[in-house]
């Protein structure tokens, strides 16, 4: 299980969401097979989407986060739902890059920056709200920094690690939110500044045996944080046997006359790997409404 917690400053003008997803990536790189430097890109934008799905108003309301800059692991997609559990995809899982001039997986040689990070919303309205903004850096947290102050006109500071173990397992895996609201003092923007600044990486606070509790206070230390949310998370995936045959349904009949040809027709989740087989009677009951 992962854990994800939200504190909000005394004076309610600052929240801090933090998330230790160490049990989340490890399935991610379960699930996919991923080389070290994916596990940390597809780590890093499972955690983005799971702190800003978490606290979407309506229960069945979620957020996706897709990013392609060109690079070789094609595009990654993370979704969340309102809260914080999160599924993840990657185009290609497997990756070797050497590691960056500061001797870290490089994420941005990975992911590439040539391209677009975009945001989209389902809540449950006609249309999903949906954002859009050229990658800045491909290392993620950075970009979703600018995705926020850019489209959505949030001023935050992202932070996003992964730590992957010689064997390939993870080791750590957290981050933390913090969205400085309108109304924020100077003053305030002063002391987070100034906590931003001591703080060294989440992973290696974990790996130090600090909670993500404890992560989160520092991040707002001096700000008198009080515990908005805490909560398990994990790995999730909402594919059933029912929205199967609703997407199987909405091809058409003409369509599931020629699949009944096969004789077994197989549908794959791209984001648990589970497999839905039907036979040419199962796929013929669909044709009737
Ligand atoms: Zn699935």
């Amino acid at each position: 299980m992962g854990r994800i917690v939200r504190l909000i400053s005394r004076d309610a003008s600052v929240v801090t969401s933090a998330i230790d997803a160490r049990d989340i990536v490890s399935e991610i790189e379960k699930i996919h097979g991923t080389s070290a430097v994916i596990t940390a890109a597809l780590g890093r934008l499972s955690m983005a989407a799971s702190l800003m799905g978490f606290g979407l108003k309506g229960k069945d309301d979620s957020l996706t986060v897709r990013i392609n800059g060109g690079g070789p692991s094609g595009t990654l997609i993370a979704v969340s739902d309102s809260f914080g559990n999160v599924r993840a995809y990657v185009q290609n899982p497997i990756v070797e890059i050497p590691l960056n001039s500061a001797g870290k997986l490089d994420v941005a040689g990975a992911v590439g920056i040539d391209g677009t990070l975009s945001v989209i919303k389902d809540l449950g309205l006609k249309k999903p709200y949906s954002g859009q903004v050229s990658i800045v850096s491909g290392e993620i947290a950075e970009d979703i920094t600018n995705y926020l102050a850019t489209s959505e006109q949030v001023p935050s500071v992202c932070a996003l690690g992964v730590l992957v173990n010689p064997d390939l397992t993870v080791s750590e895996a957290g981050g933390f939110l913090i969205q400085v609201l309108p109304f924020a003092e100077d003053t305030v923007i002063d002391i987070i500044e100034r906590n931003i600044n001591k703080i060294t990486s989440v992973t290696k606070m974990l790996h130090d045996k600090m909670t993500i509790e404890e992560i989160a206070f520092q991040t707002l230390d001096g700000l008198e944080p009080n515990v908005l949310d805490d909560f398990e998370v994990s790995y999730k995936c909402d594919c059933s046997r029912e929205r199967v045959i609703t997407a199987l349904r909405s091809l058409g009949e003409r369509e599931l006359f020629e699949m009944s040809n096969d004789k077994t027709t197989e549908v794959f989740c791209h984001f648990c790997k589970k497999r839905y087989k039907f036979n040419p009677t199962e796929i013929l009951a669909l044709t009737d409404k």
